[in-house]
C-alpha cells in the first residue's frame, strides 16, 4: 500500500499560505535597498573614487589600483552596515545556475586579533580554486588557473550575509570560461558598430545600448509531492506520468486567479527581488495548470541577465520557504505547455533614441527601418546559429511540440511593417524619392509613419516576433542563461551593421547621395532578409516543407544543431567582431556535448530506477491480486460462469505481463545502448548516440508505464500523478 503518496497529497492540502509581511514602507522606498547603486556609491565613496568608478562604469576606463582600494572600503563599509560578514565572485560558469565561494572579512590585524579587511585586490580580481566546472578542455593543461574579475557595469549586492561582486571567469590564457565575458564583448560590439550606423542619423550618439526584458515562465509543484517524485528531485523534469483528465483545454488557468499560496510566494519573491533592485513588473498565471510567469521592466542587457539569474535562484530559494519547489525545467509536464522565457530585445542610444521604435519623421523611420532590416539580415543569415544559442537538452523537449516556437527560426513582422517593407522593395529609386522637405528631400514611403499604432497584431507562433518597439526572441528556454542567446542575437547584429556600414560608405564614396546609399542597401537587404520572413502558422508541416525550400536550417536533432557554432560564417562572425575565438568556441561545443549525455544519462538512470522499485513491483502486485481473484473465482463458480466473470481480469493480468515485459526489455536494452555509447571517446558522437539510441527508448519506456499507471490500483500506486502535481497549489 502506498501510505507515503496518500500522506503527501494529504499534507500537500492542508498547507496553508504562508504570511507575508509587507514592509511597512513602498516599493519606491525599499527599491535596491542592497545594491550598491549610483545612489550609495555617491554616499559612500570620496567624490574623485566615485567619478573614477562612474567613468570605469559608463566608458569602460581602466581603474587605478588606488581607485579599487578607495571602491573596496566604500563597499565594505556599505555592506557591513547591513549586516554582511563575507564577500563573494558571482559568477557564471558554463553550467546552469551561478558560482560563488564566501569569505569573510577577517584578517589579522598583526597584533594577535582580527580585524575587517577587503582591498581593492580582492574586490578586482580573485583566482577560485575552479578545477571542476566546466571548460571543454581549456583548462586541462598544466595552467589551470582560472581568475574572476570585476565587472563594475553591473553593481554589488548583498544577499544574506555576503556582499557579491559580479564578475567575469576566464582562464589565465584569456580565454572566456563563462556566460558573462562574451556577452560583454557582444555588447561592446554591437554598441560600436550600432553606434557608426546611428551616427547617418544622429551624429551626436555616442553609445548604444542593448535592451533585454526576460518573461520568466515557471511551475510550482507542492514540495512533498515533489519529493515523492524521485524524477523531478533528480531531471527536473516528470519522467513518466499519464495526463491527467483535465489538464490545459479548458484554458481556466492562463491570467486566472492566482490561487492564495502561490500569491504569497509571488508576493515575497517581488519584495525580495525589489530589494535587491529587479525592477519586477508582471505576474500570471500562465496556460498550463500551476504554471507561473514573471517579468520585470526591461534593463541595459548585461543587467538584465544577471537579474535573470539573480531571480532564478531566489526563487527557488522563496518557494521552499512557501512549502513549494519551483520547476524551472522548460518541459516538466508531458501533455501540458512548456516554459519559456522570452527575451525581448531592443537598442536605444545614449541619447534616448528606442532604435526599434518607428518615429514621427521620415528621417526617423528610416533609421527605424535600417535597425529593423539589418535585425532580420543577421538573424537570416545566422539562423541556424540562433537556433543553436537556445538549444539545450532540455529545451529540445519544447522546440518543435506544438506549443512553443518552432524548431526553425523565422522573423513575423506583423502586417504594417511587412507590408512598408514590401513597398520599399516593390518602388522604384525615384518614388522613394529625393524631393522637397524638412532636410530638403521627403521619403515617400506612406504606411510607415502610422506603424505600430496597432501592435495587438501578434503571431505567437514566431520565434522571432517584432512586437511595435522590439524583437521577442521566443525560444529561449525557461531554465537557461538568456546570456547565450543575446551573446548570439547581438553579436550576429554588430556584425551586420558593420557590413552594412560598409556597403553604404563604398556607395556614398562612389558619388552616390547619403540617403539614397541608405536607400539602396536597405532595399537590397530587404530582398535578401526575405526568407526569414514568416507571418503563417508556424507549426504546419507546409511550413517545415517551406522553410527548407528557403534554405532556413531545419535541423532538429540537438546535438548536431551545436556545430552551427563551428559552422565557417559563425566562427568568422565571433572572430570579426571579437566576441569568442575559434578555440572558445571549440572548448564551449566540446562542454555543450557533454551536458547534453549526461543528461539523458541521468535521465536513463533514473528512468530505470522507477521502473525496478516502483512500477514494475506495484505492477507485478496488482497483477497477483487479480490472479488471486481469477483463481477464486474459479472455485466458487461453474468453470463456465467463472471464465466468463473474470475475462477483463485476465485481459488486464495479461496486459500488466506484456507492458512490465516490454518495460523490462527495454530498460535492459537501454543499458545495453548506453554502454555503446559511453565507449565513444569523441563528445559529439557520443551526444548523436545518446540523442539517436537513447533518447527515443525513454519515450517508448514511458509510454508503457503511462498504460500501466491507467490500470493500476491508484491505492498501490507510490508516485504522485499528474492530478495531483499540477493540480494541488
Ligand atoms: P507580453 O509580450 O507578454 O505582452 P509585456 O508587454 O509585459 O509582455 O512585455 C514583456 C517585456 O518586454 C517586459 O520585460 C518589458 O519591459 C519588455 N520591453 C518593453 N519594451 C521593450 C524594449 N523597447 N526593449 C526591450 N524590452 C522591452
Ligand atoms: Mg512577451
Amino acid at each position: 500500500m502506498s501510505t507515503l503518496r496518500f500522506r503527501v497529497v494529504e499534507k500537500a492540502f492542508q498547507t496553508k499560505p504562508r504570511e507575508v509581511k509587507s514592509p511597512a514602507q513602498r516599493p519606491s522606498e525599499y527599491f535596491a535597498k542592497y545594491v550598491f547603486n549610483r545612489e550609495k556609491m555617491f554616499r559612500y565613496l570620496p567624490t574623485q573614487v566615485y567619478e573614477k568608478l562612474v567613468d570605469a562604469m559608463d566608458h569602460g576606463a581602466p581603474l587605478s589600483r588606488d581607485v579599487a582600494d578607495g571602491v573596496a572600503e566604500g563597499m565594505k563599509r556599505w555592506a557591513m552596515e547591513l549586516g554582511a560578514t563575507h564577500y563573494t565572485h558571482w559568477f557564471q560558469p558554463l553550467t546552469e545556475g551561478t558560482a560563488e565561494k564566501h569569505d569573510a572579512f577577517v584578517e589579522h590585524d598583526g597584533k594577535g586579533g582580527m580585524m575587517e579587511e577587503f582591498s581593492g585586490k580582492l574586490l578586482v580580481q580573485q583566482e577560485p580554486d575552479a578545477s571542476s566546472f566546466p571548460n571543454g578542455g581549456i583548462r586541462n593543461t598544466f595552467e589551470a588557473r582560472g581568475y574572476s574579475a570585476w565587472d563594475p557595469s553591473s553593481p554589488v549586492f548583498v544577499v544574506d550575509d555576503t556582499l557579491c561582486i559580479p564578475t567575469v571567469f576566464i582562464a589565465y590564457t584569456g580565454e572566456s570560461l563563462d556566460y558573462k565575458a562574451p556577452l560583454l564583448k557582444a555588447l561592446r560590439a554591437v554598441d560600436k558598430a550600432a553606434v557608426e550606423v546611428c551616427r547617418y542619423f544622429n551624429p551626436e550618439v555616442k553609445k548604444v545600448m542593448a535592451y533585454l526584458g526576460w518573461e520568466q515562465e515557471y511551475f510550482l509543484v507542492d514540495e512533498g509531492l515533489y519529493a515523492a517524485r524521485p524524477d523531478l528531485l533528480l531531471t527536473g523534469r516528470t519522467l513518466m506520468g499519464h495526463e491527467a483528465s483535465k489538464n490545459q483545454q479548458l484554458e481556466d488557468h492562463y491570467f486566472g486567479a492566482i490561487p492564495t499560496r502561490v500569491a504569497a510566494f509571488m508576493k515575497d519573491l517581488e519584495i525580495q527581488a525589489l530589494e535587491l533592485g529587479i525592477p519586477v513588473k508582471t505576474r500570471h498565471n500562465e496556460v498550463a495548470p500551476n504554471q507561473f510567469e514573471l517579468a520585470p521592466i526591461y534593463e541595459e542587457c548585461n543587467l538584465a541577465v544577471d537579474h535573470n539569474m539573480l531571480v532564478m535562484s531566489l526563487m527557488r530559494k522563496v518557494a521552499r520557504t512557501h512549502g513549494f519547489r519551483v520547476l524551472l525545467h522548460e518541459k516538466p509536464f508531458k501533455g501540458v505547455n512548456g516554459s519559456g522565457k522570452h527575451c525581448n530585445w531592443s537598442l536605444g542610444t545614449d541619447t534616448g533614441i528606442g532604435l526599434m521604435s518607428p518615429g514621427k519623421t521620415p528621417e526617423e523611420n528610416l533609421r527605424f527601418i535600417t535597425f529593423v532590416v539589418n535585425t532580420l539580415m543577421a538573424v537570416c543569415r545566422h539562423n541556424g546559429l540562433l537556433k543553436a544559442s537556445i538549444m539545450s537538452a532540455t529545451n529540445a523537449h519544447r522546440l518543435g511540440a506544438n506549443e512553443a516556437p518552432p524548431a526553425i527560426i523565422s522573423s513575423f513582422l506583423g502586417t504594417q511593417l511587412s507590408r512598408a517593407f514590401d513597398h520599399l522593395e516593390n518602388s522604384s529609386a525615384d518614388d522613394l524619392g529625393i524631393l522637397e522637405g524638412k532636410h530638403g528631400m521627403k521619403l515617400d514611403i506612406p504606411q510607415i509613419p502610422e506603424l505600430l499604432i496597432d501592435n495587438t497584431d501578434r503571431n505567437r507562433t514566431s520565434p522571432f516576433a517584432f512586437t511595435g518597439n522590439r524583437f521577442e526572441f521566443r525560444a529561449v528556454g525557461s531554465e537557461a542563461n538568456c546570456a547565450s542567446a543575446m551573446t548570439a542575437l547581438n553579436a550576429a547584429v554588430a556584425e551586420q551593421l558593420d557590413l552594412f556600414k560598409k556597403e553604404v560608405d563604398d556607395l556614398i564614396a562612389a558619388g552616390e547621395p547619403k540617403m539614397a546609399a541608405l536607400i539602396r542597401v536597405i532595399r537590397k537587404y530587404v530582398r535578401e532578409s526575405k526568407p526569414i520572413r514568416f507571418d503563417g502558422n508556424g507549426y504546419s508541416d507546409e511550413w517545415k516543407a517551406e522553410a527548407a525550400r528557403r534554405g532556413l536550417d531545419c535541423e532538429t536533432s540537438c546535438p548536431v544543431i551545436f556545430d552551427r557554432y563551428l559552422a565557417p560564417e559563425s566562427i568568422r562572425m565571433f572572430e570579426t567582431t571579437g566576441v569568442m575565438t575559434q578555440k572558445e568556441l571549440e572548448a564551449r561545443n566540446e562542454v555543450k556535448w557533454e551536458t547534453y549525455t549526461k543528461k539523458i544519462q541521468i535521465e536513463a538512470r533514473v528512468l530505470g530506477d522507477l521502473v525496478m522499485n516502483h512500477i514494475v513491483p506495484v505492477a507485478i502486485e496488482y497483477q497477483t491480486r487479480l490472479i488471486d481473484n481469477v483463481y477464486k473465482l474459479q472455485s466458487i463458480f461453474p468453470k463456465e460462469k467463472a471464465d466468463a466473470l473474470s475475462a477483463e481480469n485476465q485481459a488486464i493480468i495479461c496486459q500488466i505481463a506484456e507492458r512490465t515485459t516490454y518495460i523490462k526489455e527495454h530498460v535492459d536494452a537501454m543499458i545495453e545502448a548506453r554502454k555503446v555509447a559511453n565507449k565513444i571517446a569523441d563528445e559529439r558522437a557520443k551526444a548523436i548516440a545518446y540523442h539517436d539510441n537513447i533518447a527515443p527508448m525513454l519515450e517508448q519506456i514511458r509510454y508503457h508505464i503511462d498504460k500501466l499507471e491507467l490500470i493500476v490500483d491508484d491505492q498501490m500506486w507510490t508516485l504522485p500523478k499528474y492530478r495531483e502535481l499540477l493540480f494541488v497549489r
